[in-house]
């Protein structure tokens, strides 16, 4: 680490700037919210600080001084109780000696946009006060910084700040009344992920204060647990929602299968339990039943319980049916939606599902046959002007594009089959119904593939953008 954000309280103490231009300008508003006295050292000021200056006057505030005259050494000797020098100079080999005059009189120093000769830096600020993220690129790459701020400041709700005021103010009752640090961390953090930050967001900051005085009145009741159904798309995590994610984060336990990518896995919180309950074709290691039952286990010993499920747990998921369970016994359940392997295949490889010219609807369909046999109402799939998706129908590949022949589809139908789609490993293969089995079978995919077939695909050539780095 090369530098340690501290977040410094500099209400009335001085700071010393030694330059009057917009570059001073801009350090002066952000020590003007701070509370700083500011002493400004110039032969000129631009029109701003001289308006600021106008300003604070006939407001009798005394935070702002200038000080019209050309710097000298004597002037931080002169402000020995600074402490802080900034030097916003336009003069490169002034702004160096005055960092040196600086250090050697052990004051902090900031050059502007010359860390070099700084003792700090001023880091890119996202300030929902009370609540602040500073952000530094330890000045290799102020850009970059700033790109995050604006990045985090779409992603921060706005009511931030009225959130954490609200929780200052309750701070001390609910430490009074947990005295248990582990007891006090679950209470805030339902707090901050339910439906009173809701309320705060939403500017219900009264309803938000009785809810919350509520929730500490009835205390035992928070102990009980909650089940986050959630979908983890199909393998690129930043195909995540927001939702998804910021549940992960709070989560206590995670029950995940097999098609939750490892990006996507490592993005639960560190201490949170990770319960691998996969299931492998033909080798069911955890029942369906014993999941369920792991389910209203966890939340009834009040847990936050994430179940984590590839794709979209609502599309061949069996997320139906755990939800039944918890709803039988009365636990309280969400469900995320993920982004399903048909859309995420399809737009990794370049096939839109539906187009104006090729087909104007789509079928997700199961694919995989049990004992030996395709149980598909082959009729329907074969009509004119519609995309097919088959999940699961590796193994039955040249079953499906078989019977699809057979019930009248032609054999030059475009198909493709994606393999692991939006990871770094997927591959994408296409050809016909006749002839997509066998260039399956040479390369050797492996699960997950999605397969897809119709007039669509033979967009795929021109529309294909993502480059799969370890494919
Ligand atoms: N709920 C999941 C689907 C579960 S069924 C979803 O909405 O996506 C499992 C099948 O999904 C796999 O057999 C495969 O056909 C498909 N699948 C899931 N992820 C995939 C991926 N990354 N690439 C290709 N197919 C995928």
């Amino acid at each position: 680490m090369n530098y340690l954000p501290l977040f410094h309280n500099l209400k009335g103490r001085r700071v010393l700037v030694i330059g009057g231009g917009e570059v001073a300008l801009r350090k002066v508003r952000l020590l003007q919210e701070s509370g700083a006295l500011i002493s400004i050292v110039a032969k000129d000021f631009c029109s701003d600080l001289l308006q600021m200056d106008a300003t604070d006057k006939q407001k009798s505030i005394c935070h702002l001084e200038l000080i019209r005259t050309a710097y000298q050494q004597q002037h931080i000797e002169e402000y020995s109780d600074a402490i802080l020098v900034i030097a916003a100079t336009n003069n490169r080999e002034l702004n160096h000696s005055i960092s040196q005059q600086a250090q050697d009189a052990q004051i902090l120093v900031n050059v502007v946009d010359d860390p070099d000769f700084s003792t700090v830096i001023f880091p890119s600020i996202v300030d929902r006060s009370p609540v602040q993220i500073a952000i530094s690129s330890g000045g290799h790459a102020p850009v970059l910084a700033r790109l995050l701020r604006t990045q985090l400041e779409s992603l921060l709700p706005a009511g931030l700040s009225k959130l954490a005021a609200l929780a200052g103010k309750f701070r001390q009752p609910v430490k009074t009344k947990f005295t248990q640090g582990a007891e006090r961390k679950a209470f805030w953090e339902q707090v901050f992920s339910g439906p009173i930050a809701e309320q705060v967001y939403a500017n219900n900051l009264q309803q938000a204060e009785r809810l919350l005085t509520d929730k500490l009145d009835h205390s035992s009741e928070f102990k009980t647990g909650e089940v986050y159904l959630v979908g983890g798309g199909p393998g690129d995590p930043d195909l995540l929602t927001f939702k998804a994610l910021r549940l992960m984060q709070q989560a206590d336990i995670v029950l995940y299968d097999r098609l939750v990518s490892k990006p996507v896995l490592n993005l639960v919180r560190r201490d949170a339990t990770r319960i691998y309950v996969g299931k492998t074709a033909g080798d069911h290691p955890v029942t369906q039943d014993n999941i369920n039952q792991k389910l209203v286990d966890y939340a009834l010993e009040g847990n936050r319980v994430v179940r984590l499920k590839g794709g979209d747990p609502f599309i061949f998921g069996r997320g139906g049916e755990e939800l039944e369970t918890l709803a039988e016994h009365g636990i309280p359940f969400q469900v995320v939606p993920g982004i399903t392997a048909a859309s995420g295949c399809a737009s990794y490889a370049g096939i839109p599902l539906t187009h104006r010219d090729h087909a104007q609807s789509v079928r997700f369909i199961a694919g995989h046959h049990r004992s030996g046999k395709l149980n598909l109402n082959w009729p329907e799939l074969i009509q004119p002007n519609q995309t097919l998706v088959f999940y699961m129908g590796l193994n039955g590949l040249e079953a499906i594009c078989q019977q699809l022949k057979d019930h009248g589809l032609s054999a030059e139908t475009p198909a493709a089959l994606v393999e692991k789609g939006t990871s770094d490993h997927q591959r994408v293969f296409t050809g016909n119904l006749d002839t997509l089995p066998d260039i399956v079978r040479t390369c050797g995919a492996k699960a997950p593939t999605l397969i897809i077939v119709g007039s669509v695909v033979s967009l795929q050539n021109k529309l294909a953008w993502f480059k799969a780095t370890d494919a």
